[in-house]
């Protein structure tokens, strides 16, 4: 059985951006595969080093969300920071990597620009930390022997520089570790409320699995739509309205009807909006109640995640005592 390696920033709850986007692939790949999901803490501080309580209080949050989505107990949930492992593997891997490489990372590229856009160009909002989290990455899908990862198309060059690593590492110092290759997931990035490309945590544009149903109808009244139609009969673009993506991601049995009924003004948004929300509710309702669960059991919740560090830390001890035979660093042994 082959090894999925795959990781979460715990910075805050899931959206169903996460869901459409990842977690119900994962849900899919732990059936077939020895699947580890990393709760990747120590990545997170990366870029909120200074908020040291949200990471930690993210930890079990997201877990419990996971659970709730459908990834079984058994399945290996593991805290990065308790795998000391990976750490100490980044510090090897980063003397494989040049600073001008890892700035030419498009991945890297696009988010310098982000934080840019956000903190200004003055150069202080890229630590050495977030600069060398693709190096920390390579060591995370490594440490497990990650041979398949699943990720969308804007992570490939962190894969891609993965794969550099870790031939670099075997062409120097022998065959020793496995060479990780990329499992494209089909699903697009799922759009934020607003109509942004993206449903993001800073983007303030997303429907949180922990959304009450006040929440959600809020979000959902406000969602942006055809901007051209004006009255309740005016025919509108279903392709442009984000009322209809959502219909559509949620396989709402009425699409055919819902389009329709919009591109010839049949269709109001209010009453649009209102269907939207209770199919909504009806993906939320089950969730909601195993996240009830977990909330009211939060040993089972601790055991999960202590369990899964265990499992992870056996193999990681196993990894890392190869790589110091590799690179000559077993003194006394
Ligand atoms: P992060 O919150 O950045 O740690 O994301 C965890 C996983 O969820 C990654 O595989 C992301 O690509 C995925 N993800 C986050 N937001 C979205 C979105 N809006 N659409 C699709 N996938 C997403």
């Amino acid at each position: 059985m082959k090894t999925i390696l795959t990781g979460i920033r715990p910075t805050g709850n899931l959206h169903i951006g996460h869901y459409f986007g990842a977690v119900k692939n994962w849900c899919k790949l732990q059936n077939d595969y020895n699947t580890f999901i990393e709760i990747a803490d120590v990545q997170a501080l990366t870029d909120n080093f200074n908020d040291p309580d949200k990471v930690r209080k993210n930890v079990r949050e997201i877990t419990i969300d996971l659970l709730s989505c459908g990834i079984k107990e058994d399945t290996t949930i593991f805290i990065q920071s308790m795998i000391h492992e990976i750490a100490e593997l980044t510090v090897f891997y980063s003397n494989l990597v040049t600073i001008s490489r890892l700035y030419r990372n498009p991945t890297i590229k696009t988010e310098i620009r982000q934080k840019q856009e956000l903190f200004g160009n003055n150069g202080e909002s890229v630590t050495y930390g977030f600069l060398g989290y693709p190096v920390s990455q390579a060591a995370d899908i490594t440490c497990f022997n990650g041979e398949l990862i699943p990720v969308g198309e804007d992570q490939t060059p962190l894969i891609e520089q993965c794969r550099e690593i870790v031939k670099k590492f075997n062409s120097i110092y022998g065959e020793t570790l496995t060479m990780p290759e990329q499992l494209l997931t089909k699903t697009p990035r799922i759009k934020g409320l607003d109509g942004n490309e993206k449903m993001g945590k800073s983007l303030g544009n997303a429907i949180y699995l922990t959304d009450t149903t006040e929440d959600v109808t809020k979000k959902i009244m406000s969602a942006k739509t055809d901007t051209n139609k004006i009255k309740k009969d005016d025919p509108a673009n279903p392709e442009v309205c984000m009322v209809y993506y959502y219909h559509k991601l949620l396989e709402n049995k009425n699409i055919e009807t819902v389009c329709n009924e919009c591109k010839n003004g049949t269709r109001g948004c209010v009453a649009c909006k209102k269907e939207l929300i209770e199919k909504m509710e009806e993906f939320l309702t089950p969730i909601r109640e195993k996240r009830k669960y977990y909330k009211e059991n939060p040993e089972i919740v601790d055991n999960v995640l202590k369990e899964g560090t265990n499992k992870a830390k056996k193999q990681a001890e196993e990894t890392m005592n190869k790589v110091k035979n590799s690179i000559k660093i077993n003194y006394f042994e």
